[in-house]
């Protein structure tokens, strides 16, 4: 999962990319409403964790223009401890959560996978396809029963292969989910996951189609 973290103050920053890069989240972290709009533009991000007073406006201009060209990209709103007014103001402009400073790291993952879910309208907390079953929160992948041993990227790939089912991913926006612009990206390493999963589950668990990308293999197929 590939998230935007806009936030201005440096220590609390640093604290939740080093939580959430320990969980396995690719993340982005910007201090200015420019400089998430910039980075909202050009990449596939699946959810938004958004700060209201950064230097160069208020966190909630951003999330209208999100709603206004219908984004529907889930945001989670950073807010102040007490301000009713600014919780309220955060959820009428469309945001999906919010979670109170100061933040317990726990309690932003928890918020953020059952906004993440919502919004992939995928409301039970264990996803089922044919024989394969994957929990987003344990990060436990079952085939035909038994545990299926993935490393991170293994899991996450197969996560988003999953939540997007019938759809073909190009190995480009692949690599914008697997990956933050801090990773190295090898030329072949969507390829090496993709393999890892046919070998480790079944051949028919990712379909290839040449030249555009892949897919989750057909729940029939997956039985
Ligand atoms: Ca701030």
């Amino acid at each position: 999962m590939r998230l935007l973290l806009v936030e201005d103050d440096d220590a609390l920053a640093g604290a939740l990319v080093e939580g959430l890069r320990g969980e396995n989240f690719a993340i982005d972290r910007f201090a200015t409403l420019r400089e998430a709009r910039a980075a909202l533009s050009g990449t596939v991000f699946d959810a938004v964790v958004l700060d209201r007073g950064l230097p160069d406006g208020d966190g909630v201009e951003l999330l209208r223009d999100l709603r206004a060209r219908s984004a529907d990209i889930p945001v989670l709103m950073l807010t102040a401890r007490d301000a009713l007014d600014d919780r309220l103001a955060g959820l009428d402009a469309g945001a999906d959560d919010y979670i109170l400073k100061p933040v317990a790291l726990p309690e932003l993952l928890a918020r953020l996978r059952a906004v993440v879910r919502r919004a992939r309208g995928r409301p039970q907390p264990v996803w089922h396809h044919g024989a394969l079953a994957l929990d987003p929160v344990a990060r436990q992948v079952t085939w035909r029963g038994a545990a299926v041993d993935l490393t991170a990227r293994e899991f996450n790939l197969l996560q988003l292969l999953l939540s997007h089912p019938g759809q073909v991913l190009s190995r480009s926006r692949i690599e914008e989910s697997l990956y933050d612009w801090s990773s190295e990206v090898g030329s072949n390493t969507v390829e090496v996951y993709v393999h890892q999963l046919r070998r480790k589950i079944d051949p028919a668990v990712v379909r290839t189609l040449r030249g555009v990308g892949y897919a989750i293999g057909a729940a029939e197929a997956l039985s």
